[in-house]
């Protein structure tokens, strides 16, 4: 699915639904989703943020009520600081 379409399915469907794409593990050993654009990774779920509310998330990290890191439906998503 493309981050559209994840944002279509988080209207109906409350559960998680995971990245299809790319894992990459982070420096601190977490899996995350990840989007490549030009060379470039992007972690998918500050992107499917930035598509969802037209607002960077900038110094905050896009964090999950659900504790999913690869969940990409935004209703579980909210920005706050990482531990
Ligand atoms: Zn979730």
């Amino acid at each position: 699915m493309n981050p559209d379409e994840y944002l279509v399915e988080a209207q109906t469907n409350n559960q998680c639904f995971e990245w299809t794409g790319e894992m990459i593990k982070d420096p601190d050993g977490i899996i995350r989703p990840y989007e490549e654009f030009e060379d470039v990774h992007y972690n998918a779920c500050r992107v499917l943020w930035f598509i969802a509310t037209k607002k960077d998330p900038g110094e905050f990290e896009v964090l999950h009520t659900c504790g999913n890191e690869c969940c990409m439906n935004i209703r579980h998503m909210y920005l706050g600081k990482g531990d």
